[in-house]
């Protein structure tokens, strides 16, 4: 298998996908740089390799054309102070100026694509735009793993282009070594915590690690749907009428395949859905009518720490609770602990996607945890088991 660390960039001009796409305040500054960090990396590497280095990414969703406010020049500045390189900026990311500049390229220096989504033909995967991106380099890279599910131009058609000159980046690589080791080289006690608010979304995300785990730990607005099944009372908390069987099926066959299954046991409670509504404790299954269960209360959270700190492998998707209010993100606070706590006393743990990393951050656990992704979709759907074709595109 070709990597960054066993391919010769010297003299190359390498054409690496990556996932710039930050959040930008009114002014146009960067208020969260972790995903131009964490590309970093690959990009040291390659200079130090003597390769000469073509940027490109896309950034938020442009309707048709280009638009000012997601240009990548915003990001021109930051990124030359990061890599200490004065980076160079093409206003395309097809056409003959581009490939002019990109054929000035010298060993160590960086060219900066304006943002591939200009182009509608990025994300239907057009063959002609992925073929006019790869005659600008010699080398393909992928270090995109966000976008490693879709079969976008520059994720996945462009590796086409590119008989064995492509790799991962080391972000890449990273993501799906951590990932891949969860599923396949784990130690047991295994525990899944899913919460977030839909069983619909997360089911998928169930039945795939059903066969696998010890414990499977279900919080947030999702639990509801569950009692609600069990004919429990919840007020008028989250519910999905219609996935109730659903719901069913999933405890079913948690008990088919010896896995307990751990729902709250009790619930904090508003009468509105306000950060200052009047709060109660109850049972889980007994919500009053019209009061809204929030979060998962003080039993729940004794009960599911048990569970993990017992744990040596634990994956966490989906907050407990609303944390976006301070009244009821207590359940996610006290969960982000305990994976924190298990992972200190020796655990492998990996948390993923956006709520649950945010979490992690804002509550500065994530150093304490062994992985967080920075996946999102593209990590769930790795976990769902499905084959992401960005990883195809490169391992054939
Ligand atoms: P998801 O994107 O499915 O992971 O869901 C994340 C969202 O679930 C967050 O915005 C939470 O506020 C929401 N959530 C978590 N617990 C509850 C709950 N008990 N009721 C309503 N929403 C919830």
């Amino acid at each position: 298998m070709i990597t960054i660390d066993n391919y010769d960039f010297s003299g190359k001009k390498v054409l690496i996908r990556v996932d710039f796409n930050v959040p930008l305040d009114a002014n146009f500054n960067i208020t969260d740089d972790t995903r131009i960090i964490s590309a970093l990396p690959t990009i040291n590497k390659i200079i130090e390799k003597n390769g000469s280095i073509i940027l490109m990414s896309h950034m938020g969703r442009p309707k048709i054309g280009p638009e000012d406010k997601f240009s990548l020049r915003h990001i021109v500045k930051h990124l030359s102070e990061k890599t200490n390189k004065n980076v160079l900026f093409a206003s395309d990311c097809i056409g003959e100026k581009v490939e002019k500049m990109a054929q000035a390229l010298k060993p160590g220096d960086i060219l900066l694509l304006e943002n591939l989504r200009f182009y509608k033909e990025e994300t239907s995967g057009n063959k002609a735009f992925a073929e006019k991106l790869a005659q600008l380099g010699d080398v393909f890279v992928n270090d995109a793993f966000g976008t490693a599910h879709r079969a976008h131009a520059s994720t996945t058609i462009i590796a086409k282009f590119f008989r064995k000159d492509k790799m991962f980046g080391y972000l890449m690589s990273k993501e799906l070594e951590n990932i891949g080791n969860m599923l396949g080289k784990y130690s047991r006690p295994f525990t899944a915590i899913l919460g977030g608010s839909k069983v619909s979304t997360k089911i998928s995300l169930i039945e795939n690690l059903i066969d696998k785990v010890d414990n499977m730990v279900i919080g947030g607005g999702m639990t509801y749907t569950f009692i609600k099944a069990l004919e429990g009372s919840i007020g008028a908390s989250l519910v999905e009428k219609d996935k109730l069987i659903m719901a069913l099926d999933v405890m079913e066959a948690a008990k088919m395949n010896g896995v307990n299954l751990y729902l709250p046991i009790d619930s904090v409670n508003a009468d509105k859905f306000e950060n200052d509504a009047n709060i109660e404790i109850s049972k889980i299954d007994e919500v009053k009518d019209n009061w809204l269960g929030l979060d998962i209360g003080p039993e729940t959270i004794e009960l599911f720490s048990e569970v993990i700190t017992k744990s040596s492998t634990i994956l966490w998707n989906g907050p407990m609770g609303v944390f976006e209010m301070d009244n009821f993100q207590n359940g996610t606070i006290k969960i982000a602990q305990a994976i924190a706590k298990a992972t200190s006393d020796g655990a492998f743990s990996l948390v993923g996607g956006g709520d649950s990393v945010a979490a992690v951050n804002q509550y500065k656990l994530s150093d304490k945890i062994s992985y967080v992704s920075t996946g999102g979709g593209a990590m769930l759907e790795y976990i769902e088991g499905k084959e992401l074709p960005g990883v195809k595109a490169i391992t054939g």
